[in-house]
């Protein structure tokens, strides 16, 4: 026992040979080494030597002088980055897998654990199926190379169709858009895809879309397929607007008329129950009942 010390525990007797404790119990102890061991120098060190002699273990801002050989403390908990979903105990393949779903639109962290947990269950074949149907837009899917929709020929069959109104091109910003207006039937003509919209907050501008490629097709029409209107089909929203103003300023010039998709009540809407700007816009463009 050394004089004038509290906590202080015989754990060796004098003289006995010793081995120093792991590493992180080192940091929580002091050893005392008397001049019995000649090597020792001074009579107080921190357990650097691989062999000594003990007499005591002091034990430092500790209670209970064994907590000192208290197995190291388990490592902090590293928590999960907001922006990466993976959970604990995954295996790594289906944590790839739930990773390449959470980047797919409308798809939450829940939603493509559930897939993800799906795929795992599905049939050996049936999942070949699913990964060579994926694979396969990849490699076969191109852009029509008039319009800019997607295809698995140089041009799409609404292109090639000799029953469309050639005279009408209709812009849209995705090709998901004419679909959307396909299944109406209510038009005829052909289409243009953008790709996209004009947005200075994300940076997006004219030369990012396909753009250029429907000015030059305009230039370039064959005058028994003159085009005489270009429908803008853009969304009504802040970059859709952008984009048709451009269109508008672009296109006019060349003596083609621009129109613009009507903003008016979704049918089946009750007149009390529409937004002040759907309402304002219904009644700009107003049409004689036919
Ligand atoms: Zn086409």
């Amino acid at each position: 026992m050394v004089k004038g010390l509290t906590n202080t525990t015989p754990l060796a007797e004098w003289g006995q040979e010793g081995i120093l404790p792991s590493p992180a119990q080192r940091e929580r102890v002091r050893v005392r080494v008397t001049g019995e061991d000649k090597r020792a120098g001074p009579a107080e060190h921190h357990t650097s030597f691989p062999s000594f002699k003990i007499i005591s273990i002091i034990v430092l801002n500790t209670i209970s002088p064994m907590s000192a050989f208290r197995p190291d403390p388990p490592r902090p908990i590293t928590p999960v980055a907001p922006d990466s979903y993976t959970p604990r105990g995954v295996a790594a393949p289906v944590a790839r897998v739930i990773e390449a779903f959470r980047r797919l639109p409308g798809i939450g962290p829940k939603s493509a654990q559930r897939l993800a947990y799906h795929l795992v269950r599905m049939p050996e074949a049936e999942a070949e199926e699913l990964a060579e149907a994926i694979t396969g837009v990849k490699l076969r899917i191109k852009l029509c190379t008039v319009c800019a929709d997607i295809t698995e020929q140089p041009t799409c069959h609404i292109c090639q169709d000799p029953n469309r109104d050639r005279s009408v091109i209709c812009v849209v910003e995705e090709p998901l858009d004419v679909t959307a207006l396909e299944r109406t039937r209510a038009y005829n003509g052909l289409y243009h895809v953008l790709h996209g919209a004009i947005s200075p907050t994300s940076g997006i501008a004219a030369s990012d879309l396909k753009i250029k490629e429907l000015l030059q097709r305009l230039q370039n029409q064959q005058p028994s397929e003159e085009v005489t209107e270009v429908i803008v089909a853009t969304n009504t929203n802040l970059d859709g607007e952008a984009t048709a103003m451009y269109l508008q300023r672009a296109i006019t010039p060349a003596g083609i008329k621009v129109t613009r998709l009507a903003r008016g009540l979704p049918s089946g809407t009750d007149i009390e129950y529409a937004d002040d700007a759907t309402l304002a816009h219904s009644l700009e463009s107003r049409a004689e009942i036919q």
